[in-house]
């Protein structure tokens, strides 16, 4: 099936948050297209909050004015480059192995920050086609997966205790995670 693109125009490229996102670490957010051709099974765009129409990976909503915008908006100013490594899935990548060789690879690459975090898992939409792929390629994670989600949570948050886990995990890599404390320190000063 072939992609369809539809074009927009729109005013601003920057959506500004009242307070920093948690997630992001920053105030602003830049949203260029809308669904996304990758169809990542678990990626959160999917649920039905973001009102996204249509086929999720063959009907593209592309801001298309977008790119100069932000040109226009961070011209001039030295921008470090990261990585936002994530989701993080229970069982095939937030093993401790498996976290290992991607720290290591982001170290040996220069990296300057890594922002991690979990899987979140809408109920819908969202969720029903994760389980049905996760059933499909990895029927032994499956239980796992309904303990970690069993709460049905509307944010798609997983049960508390598996995101301590997970940031117990990650505070081993803390050095590597954070891989320049000068630049997450300016991304953090900066939010304001
Ligand atoms: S998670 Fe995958 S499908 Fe979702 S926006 Fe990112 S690349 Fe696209």
């Amino acid at each position: 099936m072939s992609v369809n693109i539809h074009y927009k125009t729109v005013g601003s490229a920057l959506k500004k948050g009242v307070f920093a996102n948690p997630f992001s670490l920053g105030k602003y957010a830049v949203s260029p297209y809308m669904a996304c051709e990758h169809g990542c099974i678990y990626c959160d765009g999917r649920a039905e909050r973001y009102f996204v129409a249509g086929n999720f990976s063959k009907d593209i909503v592309v801001r298309k004015n977008l790119p100069d915008i932000v040109n226009r908006a961070f011209r001039a100013k030295g921008i470090p480059v990261g990585v936002l490594a994530m989701p993080l899935l229970p069982g095939i990548t937030d093993t401790m192995d498996h976290m290992d060789r991607l720290y290591q690879a982001l170290s040996d690459s220069g990296a300057a920050f890594d922002i991690p975090a979990g899987l979140t898992l809408r109920p819908g939409r969202q969720k029903d086609l994760f389980f049905k792929t996760l059933g499909a390629h990895f029927p032994q994670l499956v239980e796992l997966y309904e303990y970690i989600f069993r709460e049905n949570r509307r944010s798609g948050s997983p049960h508390a205790r598996y995101i301590d886990e997970l940031r117990e995990k990650l505070g081993l890599f803390l050095e590597q995670v954070i891989l320049d404390r000068k630049v997450f320190d300016s991304i953090t000063l900066s939010l304001d």
